[in-house]
């Protein structure tokens, strides 16, 4: 089959190597039917984590069930199939808590910029849909398995309630998904942060009702401005760097929440600010797993489309591209089809 690797920051290629198979009873082997490219992927493609030897990459998908192990009994051949990045066995306690990004047994699952791909843990990882989903579905659905999953933690950890004033820090596909949670979970008020046209756009299209340009103190002057002096009541932190940070603190009102889905690079929390902000934190990967059901029934019944994130379409082979114009920012996320 062809696989993506990442060889160096900057250089993807697609090679052709074996068929993974079978290693463990609890695996299901699945043909990807849809990728995508991930923000977080352009950590490495930055050389922003260390790049290491050449390896696989890609942790977001949606497929068709191809071959199961001998102790799979939730998913069959045939099956349109969604799972996480994380795969999880779903019976451990900390699974049952519903945090199965950190599952006692927790896999994480790289390689699915490919044709196929191996899935540990396929009865707590894998939610199949009820029949095969549409074409025009596919996008959406490929979503949950990463960006609306984790934009709908952020709301979640963030406590978003019915009336609440919401503020989104970042207007990648991740901040953009999180918009669509606040809204679905009954915002009244949702701020959404972002200085790019296109993004606005679609910020103001999945649900936000303001729009602030503005960043660093200005930003946070102006949710106050916004929000009668005080700040908003959650606010979703779907960057990771230091100055996203301290602006979603800076803008929650005092007792009020943030939810930090971005993966953090450098970001230090002074305690004694902290302290007397009287806000609560909760972030960390997201446990998808967790939402899956309730967002496939979502997508499905045509109440969100988180699937619009992707602006742009190729060829598996083409995947170097992707990886391009979203280090540039000519594309918001990039989807891929073997
Ligand atoms: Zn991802
Ligand atoms: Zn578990």
């Amino acid at each position: 089959m062809r696989q993506t690797f990442i060889y160096k920051p900057g250089d993807i290629r697609v090679e052709n190597v074996p068929d993974p198979g079978i290693v463990s009873p609890t695996d299901a082997i699945i043909r990807i039917v849809a990728t995508c490219v991930c923000g977080s992927d352009l950590w490495d493609y930055r050389g922003i984590n260390p790049a290491g030897e050449p390896h696989p990459i890609g942790h977001e998908y949606a497929g068709v069930v191809e071959e199961i192990g001998g102790e799979v009994s939730a998913v069959k051949p045939g099956q349109f199939v969604i799972g996480s990045f994380f795969a999880s066995d779903g019976t451990c306690p900390i699974c049952r808590a519903g945090y199965q990004t950190s599952c006692l047994h927790r896999e994480f699952i790289n390689g699915c910029q490919a044709e196929l791909a191996r899935i540990p843990l396929a009865d707590g990882t894998l939610v199949a849909t009820a029949g095969q989903p549409s074409g025009e579905l596919i996008p959406s659905l490929l979503a949950l398995s990463d960006v609306m999953g984790t934009g709908w933690y952020a709301a979640v950890a963030a406590e978003v309630k019915p009336g609440s004033t919401v503020a989104v820090v970042g207007d990648g596909a991740v901040g953009l998904c999180a918009v669509i949670a606040a809204r679905e979970l009954g915002a009244e008020r949702i701020i959404a942060m972002s200085r790019h046209a296109s993004r606005q756009k679609l910020a103001a299209e999945f649900g936000a009702t303001d729009l602030v340009a503005e960043r660093g103190e200005e930003g946070v002057a102006r949710i106050k401005e916004l929000t009668g002096g005080i700040g908003a009541d959650s606010v979703l932190e779907c960057v990771g760097l230091p100055e996203s940070m301290q602006q979603a603190l800076r803008s929650t009102r005092p007792g009020g929440n943030v939810g930090f889905v971005g993966v953090p690079h450098g970001v230090q929390i002074d305690g004694e600010e902290l302290f007397y902000s009287h806000v609560a934190l909760r972030g960390g990967p997201a446990p998808v797993r967790r939402f899956l059901p309730d967002l496939i029934d979502r997508v499905l019944d045509g109440r969100i489309n988180p699937g619009k994130v992707f602006d742009l379409t190729l060829p598996l082979d083409q995947v170097a591209g992707g990886y391009r114009a979203m280090d540039e920012r000519r594309a918001i996320k990039a989807l891929l089809r073997p």
